[in-house]
């Protein structure tokens, strides 16, 4: 049975090794932390139609990870003026928050039910190189593991991707990512909650120049928020500084908007910042290939990497179905990877075009 060695157990290393389990591959992952999922906060990402019907596909259970299928999308200026209603959404479109998604599909990989035999998680376990010549893996403590083929799946930062002779890959300026949320019990009153409350299979998007507020609600209890403020450091910041600089970004916001941005507690504020990187020339080299982030980072604008990272684990899991001899591995990744970056590439292409300091 060949032996599969994923790098990375972030979303797409594990949809990787979820699809490859269930195609009867024996596969392990290394993965650098410790992956507590001390709180399942985060982020939320969407998914389109065609991606949830590849979770289906897995037998991955959306209700599980508190999955919350899109109805509709409204759309308000800062002044609370409807803008546009994207109406009624097509079925099977849905957001999750990250962490919840990611806990999710680490379970199904590693189940002891399912198709396939059970991934074996590697966690604090990390990758300082990996060869594409002979699948060779060499983890920190100086062991080295040898796969037929090697799934870099590392992320925006990866170490597998230096395995490639043109690795001159820099990330370019940042932007940070901010997300927050509030105690519905706190403003029951608050109109925004209300239409919640009434419909909570939808978000809103409040636009105004340069800022744009996300709110989501994935439980009763929270209103949840996302936003991108044009920070360019993360030195020096603080939750308190950034309650501030989100209250200024929306300082001419309607007053229940106002009202919500008022109440955060600035504990319950995260952020992150997140880098536009150029292309990557190669994605795949004899038995490696780089997946997810570490091929394809996406700017945080109507981001698509979950999808990406899924219809690539899919993609590959489609070109290794059937038992493979290392000598075909390279003919495999290669046919993977023309189509693959037509389609990502088209994909970064548009939203750089959209993206404003791109
Ligand atoms: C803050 C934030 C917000 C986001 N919001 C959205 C969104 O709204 N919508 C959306 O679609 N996408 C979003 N994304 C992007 C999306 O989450 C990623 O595109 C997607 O998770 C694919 O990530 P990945 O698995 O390739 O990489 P990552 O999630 O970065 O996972 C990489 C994994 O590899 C591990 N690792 C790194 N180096 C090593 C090593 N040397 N050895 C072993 N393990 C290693 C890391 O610990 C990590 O677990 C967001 C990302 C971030 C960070």
């Amino acid at each position: 049975m060949p032996r599969i060695i994923v790098v990375g157990a972030g979303l797409a290393g594990l949809a990787s090794a979820l699809a490859l389990r269930r195609s009867g591959h024996q596969v392990q992952i290394f993965e650098a932390s410790q992956l507590l999922f001390e709180h399942t906060e985060g982020p939320v990402v969407q998914i389109g139609p065609k991606v949830n019907d590849i979770l289906k596909k897995w037998e991955f259970d959306a209700e599980v990870a508190r999955g919350v299928l899109i109805e509709e999308v409204s759309e308000y200026d800062l002044g609370g003026l409807p803008r546009k209603s994207e109406g009624s959404q097509p079925p099977g479109w849905m957001y999750f928050q990250r962490s919840r998604l990611h806990k999710a599909l680490m379970d199904a990989a590693k189940a002891p039910s399912g198709a396939g035999q059970p991934v074996e998680i590697f966690l604090n376990t990390r990758v300082i190189s990996a060869q594409g010549d002979t699948g060779v893996v060499v983890v920190e403590d100086g062991r080295s593991f040898t796969g037929d083929l090697v799934i870099g799946a590392d992320g925006l930062h990866s170490t597998t991707r230096k395995a490639f002779p043109n690795d001159i890959i820099s990330a370019g300026p940042t932007k940070l990512t901010v997300h927050f949320r509030v105690a519905t019990a706190k403003l029951e009153d608050n109109a925004v909650i209300k239409r919640f409350q009434i419909q909570p299979q939808k978000y809103e998007k409040w636009v105004g120049d340069n800022v744009e507020l996300k709110v989501f609600s994935v439980d009763s209890e929270h209103i949840i928020f996302d936003t991108t403020l044009p920070i360019l450091s993360e030195a020096g910041l603080s939750p308190t500084f950034l309650k501030k600089q989100i209250s200024d970004a929306f300082v001419s916001a309607d007053s229940q908007i106002r009202e919500l941005l008022d109440a955060v507690n600035p504990e319950d504020i995260q952020f992150w910042s997140y880098n536009s990187m150029p292309h990557v020339e190669r994605w795949t080299s004899k038995r490696l290939v780089l997946i997810g982030d570490a091929a394809h980072p996406f700017l945080p604008y109507e981001l698509p990497g979950t999808s990406q990272s899924i219809t690539g684990a899919e993609a590959l899991d489609e070109v290794f179905t059937t038992s493979f001899g290392v000598e075909e591995i390279q003919a495999r990744l290669q046919a993977w990877e023309i189509v693959r970056k037509e389609r990502v590439e088209f994909i970064q292409g548009l939203e750089r075009k959209a993206w404003p300091s791109n």
